[in-house]
């Protein structure tokens, strides 16, 4: 079934709010708006259903990477920064948007990402404020405490068991003299532990399961998917409705209230340039009459760029002994089947480290992590030996991108430009952070485990050749942010209500409003910017009657 909602007769309705995109930040909207039966709802979803059972088991996501069936498969352009490589960029089209697919890390980045926000002109967004919506979203089942919720939609959840090797990289951190943290979103970051995951009783805990699902039998919420929205309509500066793509026919649906714009953070600044908001030149250059010149919709493009470095591993306890060995699957199998654990229930790194490879940072400026699988790039095969593989993220990158149109055709992707390692001081933190890296592998702890450094490999010592290996080899996090900038300079997108500045009747409710990319990953912040926009949204109407 792909259209849902019984109350409303027609999808090309009038409704009170319009959603665009069904991501972490569209399922939030559809449930918070449509709960109080109050306003009615339409969703509006690229993609499809999330019936695809790879979804839902956690160790599915590395299926998705190239399945068209439920990710954009988008691409950077050549980015010279790393080596004239396109980066791959995949992005969830279904159901959960990119919760479907995500790495299910549970981390909200510091306390400092927030209160700079804050800084920047955003009043209401500092770390007091936005605490109690991270709070909000939360089931966690460690209980509630003064930084975590219990009972909410999102489930957060230990690991079922440790790992021997992950036990020894933990171990390996205390040999060099990092602290061991339980907690990395409690009352500091700084440390190394075990993950938590978004999974519920051994399942993805996407923004669709969560939130969607409790919501999807209301009438006054209406959900299609299949549906693309091509352009948001517009009565001189005020939002009235949008227009879409469903089974090759354009359908429009009217807005009585507002549109709300959650497509993320390449759909977002593309659907508004579409749409004519953006910076005039690039709208007139493709033959897009300008509905408000907006010069920061696109720009500000951040992500977490990632240096990835490969051990093969004395021992044959990683997950590349058991893909491809049948024995060993159906026993990976058996053990989810019937417990709930193993590999297949694992998120896709173990145990993670926030540490400050610049030792003049105030914060941690790396995440690095160990994932017990390899692979030379996302997407293909693991490799043929025991391998893992320690990760260095460059949290707080300086480096910016866009997002453009290249054309007025909606369905043509748009060029995404990161500028990955175009500053200086980035360059510096990350290869700082390798070095870190390779610290760890080289300990006591490690020993057991480490049969050799497959990549870089040892010949690879000089700083220059190090960097090399960081452009050359390097991937994201999968973490882009900041292309439709909340803020009151002449860059923002967004006021701090969310409002796209000038125009009426619109806002940008998704990763794309941050205006810096938090040191953490994004999918627990984009919930909370939603249950906030969530908020704000009902305040406005109901304070303007
Ligand atoms: C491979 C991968 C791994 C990740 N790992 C992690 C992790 O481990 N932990 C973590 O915290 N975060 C992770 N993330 C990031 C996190 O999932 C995202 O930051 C978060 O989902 C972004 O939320 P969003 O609402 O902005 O966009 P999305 O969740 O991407 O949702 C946008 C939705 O809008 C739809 N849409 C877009 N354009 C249109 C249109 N024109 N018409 C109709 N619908 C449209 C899309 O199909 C999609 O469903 C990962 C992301 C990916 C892709």
């Amino acid at each position: 079934m792909e259209e849902h909602g019984s109350k409303i007769p027609s999808a090309s309705g009038t409704y009170d709010f319009i959603v665009v995109g069904a991501g972490a930040a569209g399922c939030v909207l559809a449930n918070r708006l449509s709960a109080s039966g109050r306003y009615s709802v339409l969703l509006l979803e690229a993609g499809g259903e999330d019936s695809n059972p790879w979804i839902h088991i956690p160790l599915g996501y590395g299926k998705h990477f190239t399945n068209p069936a439920v990710n954009w498969l988008y691409a950077s352009e050549p980015q010279p920064g790393a080596a004239n490589r396109r980066i791959a960029q995949p992005r969830g089209k279904v159901l959960g948007g990119s919760t479907s697919i995500n790495g299910l890390l549970y981390i909200r980045g510091q306390r400092e990402d927030y209160d700079r926000w804050r800084d920047l002109g955003n009043p209401g967004w500092g770390y007091a404020d936005v605490l109690p919506y991270f709070r909000k979203s939360e089931d966690n089942e460690r209980g509630a405490d003064d930084f975590h919720g219990a009972g909410g939609p999102l489930c957060v959840s230990d690991p079922k068991e440790t790992h021997p090797l992950a036990d020894a990289w933990l171990a390996a951190a205390e040999e060099c003299g990092y602290p061991r943290n339980p907690d990395f979103n409690g009352a500091i970051q700084e440390g190394f532990g075990y993950n938590q995951w978004t999974i519920r009783n051994g399942f993805r805990s996407s923004a669709a399961t969560g939130f969607l699902r409790p919501a999807r039998r209301r009438p006054n919420l209406r959900i299609v998917t299949r549906a693309h929205a091509t352009r948001i309509l517009f009565s001189g500066t005020r939002a009235t409705g949008v227009e879409y793509l469903r089974g090759g026919l354009t359908a429009s649906a009217t807005a009585r209230l507002e549109v709300l714009v959650a497509g993320g953070s390449f759909n977002s600044p593309q659907l508004l340039q579409l749409s004519g908001v953006g910076p005039a030149p690039l709208l007139q250059r493709c033959g897009i009459a300008v509905v408000a010149d907006l010069p920061g919709v696109g720009m500000n493009l951040q992500d977490h760029y990632t240096a990835r470095m490969v051990y093969e591993c004395n021992e044959r306890c990683t997950l590349n002994d058991v893909i491809g060995n049948i024995p060993k699957s159906i026993g990976a199998a058996l053990r989810f089947a019937f417990l709930r654990k193993g590999f297949l229930a694992m998120g896709q790194s173990f145990a993670t480290g926030f540490i400050r490879a610049d030792p003049a940072a105030a914060t941690p400026d790396i995440q690095t992590s160990i994932t017990l699988y390899s692979f030379d790039k996302p997407g293909d095969r693991l490799h043929p030996f025991p391998g893992f593989t320690l990760a260095a993220r460059l949290l707080r990158p300086e480096s910016r991108g866009s997002v453009t149109i290249r054309s007025a055709d909606p369905l043509a992707p748009p060029a995404i430009a990161p500028n990955y390692l175009t500053s200086e001081k980035d360059c510096a933190v990350l290869l700082a952070g390798i070095k870190a890296n390779r610290r760890l592998s080289q300990t006591p702890a490690m020993r057991r485990y480490v049969a050799r450094e497959h990549d870089p490999g040892p010949g690879c010592e000089s700083d220059a050749d190090l960097m090399d290996f960081i452009r050359s080899r390097g991937g994201i996090a999968f973490h882009p942010a900041g292309t439709c900038k909340m803020g009151s300079d002449a860059a923002a997108v967004v006021d701090a209500r969310l409002r796209v500045r000038g125009l009426q009747g619109l806002r940008v409710v998704d990763t794309s409003i941050m205006p810096l990319l938090v040191s953490g990953n994004t999918y627990a912040p984009t919930l909370m910017i939603a249950e906030k926009g969530a908020d704000m949204i009902l305040e406005d109407i109901g304070s303007n009657g």
